[in-house]
């Protein structure tokens, strides 16, 4: 055989084994020719409805959840247009899969579960050498990294290198919900160690064996990372992902002015909730003004969705101050007031001057919320009685209980409208079904930023904003909120649909995207129709032709 009949065989091999070009036994009789893959494929071609259909029933033939995750990472592994297809067509079902809850536990079982590697690791090993490392990887489009570095996984606390599911898992969203095409999409691990002794202990972690780096050698890694992934990406847009708090606050404050980045469980989890609070009013018909939230944790999260909701009350002609008297905190010491000792920074500015109290629940008898938020990664503590003293409070309680994955929900969907006889306006960070009481049914909306950080990763990508700013969340946090449906929320759910986030994530787009020109905050030559732009650059999963 020559050379040139040698390339041509190499070729169609190698596209069959390509995920982002193969196309299974949908390969046409014509493909098949052109790159010499008869014979390779059993004779009958498939329609792409047809493979879906095949994929659908192999999922649903799955006892659990986690063997439905791993068949599909194995689709995605060797089909990722038959995969985006299969998510996307069937997304109220299969993002609960490749996203929380599901997600967590593969996190948790990643030493057992591990076949292929996907995403990039940079380890505390990297250090110097960052730059030449990330030039490893095989796509030069890179438009979002979405990094991690495993120690707040989910409300899972510290799972080292095991962490990498989540990145993957975002931006296989950014892909399914906001067409970021999946080559421009590139998770990072960065590990640095992980002081979770189990693991540690493990023969099969696959992480480096050895406690979390500190200090400045931390803080130095990161630099390296950030400005190598910027030479090799210029403009790259960075998502910091389920860092502990002790790094995630001093990161954002360090590098939210001077590259492209924003931290999801701060900002992303604020304008969700933000949104769910002002789709609650518009159940109950109530001012954003009148709120008075008690958040149970003082973390990432909470203090995030605070700021947040101050920003919307400022935006209305409200002082910060007065705005910042309207939210109230209890973590792990208690009622956070203006006399406990050592606070940590970013909780200062909403100490209050408050008596003390005994517990979260003497707390609700004395603040009267309006609503309660969890973000504590608490399971139960929203007890019976803490429902209960909400429903005697409120007519209409918001009771949001936004801990992932599911086991960590502060209470279920059943219990909160249970004990406020279907009363309560309830939301949660990981899906719950709707529940049935006497004759109405509750539809619980999933309060989780998937419905915030496609859309603003799109329209920063879309504009080439250089910056994503505080406003670009405040404004996507509204924009979600006017895109909930009146049927919506008569069943009680203050969230659009899971199966219009493809149209929601266009829409926040947009709205992003026009700030970044307003702002100055982009040299690009603003669209005639951005809207109308924003949905053709989105990616769908259409196979290519090649003959
Ligand atoms: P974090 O570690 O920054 O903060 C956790 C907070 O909870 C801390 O203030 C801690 O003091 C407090 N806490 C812990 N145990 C407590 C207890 N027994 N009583 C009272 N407070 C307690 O974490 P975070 O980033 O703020 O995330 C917290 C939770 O929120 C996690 O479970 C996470 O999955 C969830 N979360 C959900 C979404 C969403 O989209 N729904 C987004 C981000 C985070």
């Amino acid at each position: 055989m020559n050379d040139k009949a040698m390339s041509a065989l190499n070729r169609g091999v190698k596209v069959l084994h390509d995920p982002i070009r193969n196309k299974g036994t949908a390969f046409t009789e014509a493909d098949r020719k052109a790159l010499h893959l008869t014979g390779l494929l059993p004779p009958r071609v498939h329609s792409p409805a047809e493979q879906e259909q095949r994929v659908l029933g192999n999922i649903r033939s799955k006892s659990t959840d986690l063997e439905k995750y791993l068949y599909l990472v194995a689709l995605q592994d060797r089909n990722e247009t038959l995969f985006y297809r299969v998510v996307m067509n069937n997304i109220q079902e299969m993002m609960p899969l490749i996203y929380t809850p599901t997600v967590g536990q593969a996190c948790q079982e990643f030493q057992h579960i591990y076949r292929r590697p996907r995403g990039f690791y940079i380890s505390a090993n990297d250090r110097g050498n960052v730059k030449n490392v990330l030039q490893n990887w095989p796509h030069t489009d890179t438009k979002i990294i979405v990094i991690t570095d495993g120690e707040r996984i989910l409300g899972l606390g510290d799972l080292g290198a095991q962490g990498m599911g989540i990145p993957i898992g975002k931006l296989s969203l950014y892909t399914a919900c906001a067409g970021i095409h999946p080559t421009q999409c590139m998770p990072v691990m960065l590990d640095v160690g992980t002081n979770n002794d189990a693991l540690l202990n493990d023969p099969l972690y696959n992480g480096i064996e050895q406690r979390r780096m500190r200090g400045k050698a931390y803080d130095d890694l990161l630099d390296e990372f950030i400005q190598a992934a910027n030479e090799v990406f210029p403009g790259v847009l960075i998502q910091f992902e389920d860092f502990g708090n002790i790094n995630a606050f001093s990161l954002l404050d360090k590098y939210r002015d001077k590259i492209n980045c924003f931290n999801d469980d701060i900002q992303g989890t604020a304008a969700v909730v933000l949104s769910g609070i002002i789709g609650a009013l518009r159940i109950t018909g109530g001012k954003l003004s009148e709120q008075r939230l008690l958040f149970l944790g003082a973390g990432e999260a909470g203090i995030g969705t605070a700021d947040t909701f101050v920003a919307a009350l400022v935006e209305q002609g409200i002082p910060v101050k007065t705005a910042r008297r309207q939210c109230f905190f209890y973590d792990t010491k208690g009622l956070l007031t203006s006399d406990r000792e050592h606070i940590q920074h970013h909780k200062q500015r909403f100490a209050r001057k408050v008596a003390p109290v005994e517990s979260f629940l003497e707390a609700i008898e004395t603040l009267k919320p309006t609503a309660i938020l969890g973000l504590s990664g608490q399971p139960g503590s929203f007890s019976k009685e803490i429902i209960e003293a909400m429903g005697k409070i409120n007519k209409r309680p918001i009771i949001f209980a936004l801990s992932n994955p599911t086991s960590k929900a502060e209470c279920t969907a059943e219990q909160a409208y249970k004990w406020t006889e279907g009363r309560a306006i309830f939301a949660s960070g990981s899906p719950f079904d709707p529940v049935k009481l006497g004759n109405q049914t509750h539809v619980p909306g999933q309060g989780n930023n998937v419905y915030i950080f496609p859309g603003v990763g799109l329209g920063a990508i879309v504009s080439g904003a250089r910056r994503v700013t505080d406003e670009m969340f405040l404004a996507a946090a509204h924009s979600l909120a006017n895109q909930v449906l009146e049927e919506d929320l008569a069943a009680g759910n203050v969230y659009p649909p899971l199966g219009k986030i493809r149209e929601v994530c266009a829409t926040i787009a947009y709205e992003v995207a026009k700030i970044a020109w307003d702002k100055g905050l982009t040299d690009r030559e603003r669209p005639q129709d951005l809207l109308a732009e924003i949905k053709a650059q989105m990616y769908q999963p259409v196979y290519p032709h090649y003959a």
